[in-house]
């Protein structure tokens, strides 16, 4: 058989499993960095041979399948991924930012005369979620799942306690999607393994992990024993409340109704450049974060500039994931028999 099909085909299948064990089992069997590094092997592939690309191929979809025994919920507006870029260093420390300069190449061409302003956020290492609220209170908590149906978590996440149950302020909308991501914190996860150990459980490979399994339970009560945090990141869908023409006042509008935002560690940028120089510091800080963080998120300011980009087939044009070198330890996944 053509050997690239053949490596293609490998590698679908092999990222489909992967896929599976992290999405829908929470207990993945690799690293994360050695699944980046098979994904662009194979998105390279396939870009150079569109023709050999597989139906099931994992660039074209977002995430897994939902759990049974949840409800099913149907995403109006998709939750989906982001493309990545890395920045990698050489011995001195010193970063190549290619990738970060060709995403901002790619936004300006899009634009045309329009130059962009950037959001960066950190990349919380958790699982998306979606809060639906009615005339200011919480009526449905939704998983990501495969970006078009995921779980309802609804009483989980009610458990959550900044989760807001009814939103705070005085300029509330009639409706609110709000997106986010669920967390464990460092402190809370290095708690949870060493209760699971006392009690002769198996500890649980990574916060994220810990977070996605605490989240994903069919019995509430233990949901509400684990610590989760959520932090919003920005709004699916609205009516009524602020009108906002910028990603940074949707921040600002979402701290005022109750959110956890992660305060000092984002902001508004004028240029890459600046962007760059905010990320070199948050990769610095990032041991002293009290989450875990596998990069920054940058997105274009302007809504009405998001919306001419649009998106590609899994992800927006006006965000990208700027990943940090792999921190992860191989061998937490491997020495320690997970929980699921
Ligand atoms: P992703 O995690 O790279 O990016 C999309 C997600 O980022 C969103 O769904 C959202 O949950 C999250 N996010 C965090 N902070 C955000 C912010 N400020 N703004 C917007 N979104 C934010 O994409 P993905 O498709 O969820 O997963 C791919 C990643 O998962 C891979 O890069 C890999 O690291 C990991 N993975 C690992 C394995 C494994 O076996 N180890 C398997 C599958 C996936």
């Amino acid at each position: 058989m053509n050997p690239t099909l053949q490596r293609i085909q490998e590698l679908t299948a092999l990222l489909n499993r992967y896929g599976y064990e992290y999405y829908t089992l929470d207990a993945p069997s690799v690293p994360d960095a050695e699944y980046d590094r098979l994904f662009r092997e194979l998105e390279a592939l396939e870009q150079a041979h569109p023709e050999y690309r597989q139906p099931d191929s994992p660039t074209q979809r977002v995430g897994g399948a939902a759990l049974a025994g949840f409800e099913t919920v149907r995403h109006e507006v998709p939750m989906l991924s982001l493309n990545n870029a890395f920045s990698p260093q050489d011995e001195n420390g010193v970063f190549d930012h290619a990738e970060m300069y060709a995403f901002d190449e790619r936004v300006r061409g899009g634009l045309g005369a329009e130059t962009p302003e950037y959001v960066i956020e950190p990349k919380f290492d958790g699982l998306a979620v979606s809060l639906l609220y009615r005339d200011g209170l919480l009526v449905r908590a939704a998983t990501r799942g495969d970006g078009a149906s995921g779980e309802d978590v609804t009483q989980n996440a009610k458990t959550i306690a900044n989760i807001p149950l009814r939103l705070h302020g005085g300029n509330l909308p009639d409706l609110i999607e709000v997106r986010g991501e669920v967390l464990m914190l460092k402190a809370d996860f290095a708690a949870l393994n060493r209760r699971q150990l006392e009690h002769n459980q198996k500890p649980f490979a990574n916060p994220r992990n810990a977070a996605a399994g605490s989240l994903r339970q069919l019995d509430s009560k233990i949901t509400a024993q684990r610590k989760l945090h959520f932090f919003a990141y920005g709004i699916a869908q609205q009516q009524g409340g602020l009108t906002a023409a910028e990603h940074i006042q949707e921040l600002a509008y979402l701290g005022e109704l109750g959110f956890s935002l992660p305060y000092g560690h984002f902001g508004c940028f004028p240029d890459i450049d600046a962007v760059l120089a905010f990320y070199e510091k948050m990769q610095a800080t990032r041991p002293d974060l009290p989450y875990e963080i596998d990069g920054m998120v940058v997105k274009v300011n302007s809504l009405a500039q998001q919306e001419t980009l649009g998106f590609v087939s899994r992800a927006p044009r006006w965000a990208i994931a700027h990943k940090f070198p792999a921190e992860e330890a191989l061998t937490i996944v491997e020495a320690i028999d997970v929980q699921v």
